[in-house]
C-alpha cells in the first residue's frame, strides 16, 4: 500500500494543508493500492508564492543556465525510467510497450526543450525597434492521466526554457506516478520554487490556480469541457492559455491504398494508448467499394491485439482507467448499438477471464453514419468506427464533419495525392502513412480541440510575450 502525504512546494516534500484523501486504484484489479492526500486553495497559493518569487531570478538565467538545467532534469528523470514505467503500469494500466515509450519521452523531451533553447532568438529587430521576448511569469501546467510524466515534463521542460517558472497540478488520479517524477525532479537540483507540484482535484486546486492573480498563464491538457470551464475563468485576469483537447481524429484510406499496411496501422492508431488517447483514429474512412476487404482486414488486425495484464510484455490493450471510464465506453457501445451501426468485433461486456479490472473489448463498428454519436463524440476507449465515401471529395467533407481538429491519417500509394488531401483536413496534425511524433512540429487543435501550439518553436513561444523596445541613442 503506497500512501502520498506530501507535495512539492518551494524546493521541499511538505504535508499539504488539505486534508482530504482520495484512493488510488489499480485499473487491472480494482484493489485499492493506495491513498493519497490531496492539496487546497491555500496550498496552491503557497506554491504560486513560491514560483511567483523564484521568477524574479529564474527569469534571467542565461540560456546557458537553462540548458544545463534541462539536461539536469534529463538526466535525473532517465535514471529513474523503470520506476516511472512500474507506476503507470500499476496505476494507470498502460501496457508495458506503451509505458517504456511514453516514459522515454518524458525524459527526452527536457533534452528537445534544450535544443530549441539553442536556437531560439530572444531578442529581434523588427522596423525601428528591438523586440524582446519575455518570458510570461509563472505558468500553471495541468495534466491528465492518460500519459501523466510525459505531460508533465513536456510542459515543465517548455515553461523552463522560455524562463517561466511552474506550479504543476497533475491528475488526482496519476498520484504514483506524479509521486515518481516529483523524486525525480527535486532530485535535478534546481533553485527552489522554480517548479511546484501539487496534487489535488481539478475544481480545488485547478479551479485556484485558474482564478489566482499571480499566475499569467495556463497550460492545460484534458477534456474539451474542462478546458472551456478553464478559459471561461482565465478570463477574468486574462490569463495566456494552452488548451490541448479532445479529439475525434478521422483516418482517410484512399483507394490507392495498400490495405494491407493501411488497416492494421488503423486499427493500432485507433487502439494506442489502451484507445485512451486524445489523438486516436477513431473514425476510419474508407472506400465504399473496398468495405468488405476492410471488415475482413480489420478482424485479423483486432485479432492479433492482446488484451489484458498490462505488464505483459505481449499486452497490446491494458485496463480503461477506472470504473467511471469502463462505463463510458460500455455506454458508447450500447449507443452505437442502439442508433444502428452494425458491430463487427467485440461488443459489451468484460472479455472472458478479465473480469476483476477495468478492460474492454476491443470494439469495431462499420455501417456507422455521420450523425451517429459514436462517429461524432470522443469515446476514450478501444472503439473505432468506420464509415465509407464514393468520391475523394466525399472523404473529405466526412473528414472534417467534426467539431474536433487534433489530428487525421491518411494513406495512399501516392504520397502527392495523399498531401493534396491533408492539407484539405481542418487538423494541427495530419500524418501520412504513418503513426509518427515529431517533438519539433507543432502539435495543438484546431476548433474544438484547443487553443495554440506545444513542442518545438511553437511551444516555446506560447510562454513569451513580445516587448518592443522603440527610439535610438542618438533621438
Ligand atoms: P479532465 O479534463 O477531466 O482533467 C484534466 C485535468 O484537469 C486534471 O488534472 C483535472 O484534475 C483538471 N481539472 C478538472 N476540472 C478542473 C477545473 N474545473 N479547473 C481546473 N482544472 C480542472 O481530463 P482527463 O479525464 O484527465 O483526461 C482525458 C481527456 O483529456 C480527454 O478528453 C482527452 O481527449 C484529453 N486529452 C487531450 C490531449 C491533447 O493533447 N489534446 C492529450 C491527452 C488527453
Amino acid at each position: 500500500m503506497k500512501n502520498i502525504t506530501q507535495i512539492y512546494i518551494n524546493g521541499q516534500f511538505v504535508t499539504p494543508q488539505g486534508s482530504e484523501t482520495m484512493e488510488l486504484i489499480n485499473p487491472s484489479t480494482n484493489a485499492v493500492i493506495g491513498h493519497v492526500t490531496l492539496g487546497n486553495e491555500r496550498d496552491t497559493q503557497d506554491a504560486v508564492a513560491a514560483a511567483r518569487a523564484a521568477f524574479k531570478t529564474f527569469s534571467k538565467t542565461s540560456k546557458e543556465e537553462r540548458i544545463a538545467y534541462l539536461q539536469k532534469l534529463h538526466d535525473a528523470v532517465n535514471v529513474r525510467l523503470d520506476d516511472m514505467i512500474a507506476a503507470m503500469v500499476q496505476e494507470y494500466g498502460a501496457s508495458l510497450q506503451f509505458a517504456t515509450m511514453s516514459c522515454q519521452y518524458a525524459a527526452k523531451s527536457f533534452l528537445q526543450a534544450a535544443d530549441v533553447l539553442r536556437g531560439f532568438e530572444f531578442q529581434k529587430d523588427i522596423g525601428r525597434s528591438r523586440v524582446s521576448l519575455e518570458p510570461l511569469g509563472v505558468a500553471a501546467l495541468i495534466t491528465p492521466w492518460n500519459a501523466s510524466s510525459s505531460f508533465i515534463c513536456n510542459k515543465l521542460a517548455t515553461a523552463l526554457a522560455a524562463g517561466c517558472t511552474v506550479v504543476i497540478k497533475p491528475s488526482e488520479m496519476s498520484a504514483m506516478q506524479t509521486q515518481v517524477i516529483s523524486e525525480c525532479l527535486h532530485e535535478a537540483g534546481l533553485p527552489p520554487g522554480v517548479f511546484n507540484i501539487v496534487n489535488g482535484r481539478g475544481d480545488v486546486v485547478g479551479a485556484e490556480l485558474t482564478r489566482h492573480p499571480d499566475v499569467a498563464k495556463i497550460s492545460f491538457t484534458g477534456s474539451t469541457l474542462v478546458g472551456k470551464s478553464i478559459a471561461r475563468g482565465a478570463a477574468d485576469t486574462l490569463k495566456r492559455v494552452t488548451l490541448e483537447l479532445g479529439g475525434k481524429s478521422p483516418n482517410v484510406i484512399l483507394d490507392d491504398a495498400d490495405l494491407q499496411k493501411a488497416i492494421p496501422l488503423a486499427v493500432m492508431a485507433c487502439y494506442m494508448n489502451n484507445g485512451q488517447a486524445c489523438i486516436a483514429g477513431s473514425r476510419l474512412i474508407v472506400p465504399e467499394e473496398q468495405l468488405d476487404e476492410v471488415k475482413r482486414l480489420v478482424k485479423i488486425a483486432v485479432g492479433q491485439t492482446r488484451v489484458g495484464d498490462p505488464a505483459d510484455a505481449s499486452t497490446t490493450i491494458g485496463p480503461m482507467v477506472s470504473k467511471k471510464q469502463y462505463e463510458r465506453v460500455q455506454h458508447y457501445i450500447r449507443v452505437g448499438i442502439e442508433q444502428g451501426a452494425e458491430l463487427l468485433v467485440g461488443g459489451e461486456g468484460h472479455p472472458q477471464g478479465l473480469e476483476a479490472g477495468n478492460f474492454v473489448k476491443p470494439t469495431v463498428f462499420v455501417n456507422v453514419t455521420r450523425d451517429m454519436r459514436i462517429a461524432r463524440e470522443e469515446i476514450f476507449g478501444p472503439v473505432l468506427s468506420i464509415m465509407t465515401y464514393k468520391t475523394e471529395a466525399e472523404a473529405i467533407e466526412i473528414a472534417n464533419d467534426t467539431d474536433y481538429g487534433l489530428q487525421a491519417y491518411v494513406s495512399s500509394a501516392d504520397y502527392d495525392r495523399a498531401s493534396r488531401v491533408a492539407s484539405q483536413i481542418v487538423a494541427g496534425r495530419v500524418l501520412i502513412n504513418c503513426l509518427d511524433h515529431d517533438p519539433l512540429a507543432p502539435f495543438g487543435g484546431f476548433k474544438q480541440s484547443g487553443i495554440g501550439r506545444e513542442y518545438g518553436v511553437y511551444g516555446l513561444e506560447e510562454y513569451v510575450e513580445p516587448k518592443a523596445f522603440i527610439g535610438s541613442r542618438g533621438a
